[in-house]
């Protein structure tokens, strides 16, 4: 099923919510797990304790993860950002720029670089960084700005990964979803439209409103053969055997193609078998 719907596997997924809880708990002084966590495994302790099944998995990840990570420090009606921008004023007008047309964009550009750099020196400027290059900039004192700055960042960045910095816990959660979550392969399946991916899910899966699965599993009609009388309503009987659909089988299907090919081959095969169904007019 999670291959074919493209989903990480369910175990995967929570050994990712598993560590990822844990680091939280470590980077939390006050949480009671905190300190549970730090102790020593005892006795007491299931073999399927969380402290232990995330002891292990850190264990197994530890030469992927950062060893180091700064605590979580929980601030109280704390709201520095809304106290700043009280202050803030907006400025609509530049002295000697005037409203008419007279002015080249060029003089009004130099007029207004003018009084930026007069009222505004870019030494008091707060500088908002969008790219993380904020941890690397202000560890080396903000310095790095100018047209070398993307250089200077980018060696940077490649030199910090060589030492050991402690990492945040929003960063910590970025690195241990990152190495949960391997890009599984983009089969033909996930180029169909939506509907030809239900139903060629449903076609795979059995899971459908063929009678075979209505009679069977849902026990909602009264039998499960195919209209047809020769055999039960199922996915491989519609597909490659109902003698109600030959014409339009070969009709899509010049040569005899196998199960496989129709529901698991490239997009084209796949596209095949859902206009097929839809020409039919069966309701998968
Ligand atoms: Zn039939």
């Amino acid at each position: 099923m999670e291959d074919i719907t493209n989903i990480p596997p369910l175990g995967k997924r929570r050994e990712c919510k598993a560590i990822v809880q844990a680091t939280k708990y470590q980077c939390s002084q006050d949480h009671p797990m905190n300190t549970r966590l730090k102790q020593l495994s005892s006795g007491r302790l299931k073999r399927s304790s969380f402290t232990l099944e995330t002891r292990a998995l850190q264990r197994k990840h530890q030469e992927a993860l950062p060893k180091y990570i700064e605590p979580i420090v929980f601030t109280m009606n704390n709201t520095p950002c809304e106290e700043k921008l009280g202050n803030v004023t907006i400025q609509t007008s530049v002295p000697l720029i005037t409203t008419k047309d007279e002015q080249t964009s060029n003089v009004k550009k130099t007029l207004t670089m003018s009084m930026l750099e007069e009222q505004y020196p870019s030494e008091t400027w707060v500088r908002v960084y969008t790219d993380e290059s904020a941890i690397n900039a202000t560890t080396n004192g903000g310095a790095v700005w100018g047209n070398e700055q993307p250089d200077r960042l980018a060696k940077y960045g490649a030199e910090q990964q060589q030492e050991e910095n402690p990492v945040c816990f929003t960063e910590m959660k970025t690195i241990i979803k990152s190495l949960f979550n391997t890009p599984q392969q983009q089969d033909s399946y996930h180029q169909l439209t939506r509907s030809e991916q239900t139903t060629i899910f449903r076609l795979r899966t059995g899971h459908n409103r063929l009678n075979q699965h209505l009679h069977k599993v849902m026990k909602v009609v009264p039998s499960p053969m195919c209209p047809c009388g020769e055999a039960e309503q199922d996915t491989a009987h519609l597909l490659q055997s109902c003698n109600l659909h030959q014409a339009l089988r070969d009709k899509i299907w010049h040569s005899v193609t196998s199960l496989e090919e129709k529901l698991y081959g490239p997009v084209d095969s796949l596209q095949k078998t859902t206009r097929f169904v839809e020409e039919t007019g069966i309701q998968v």
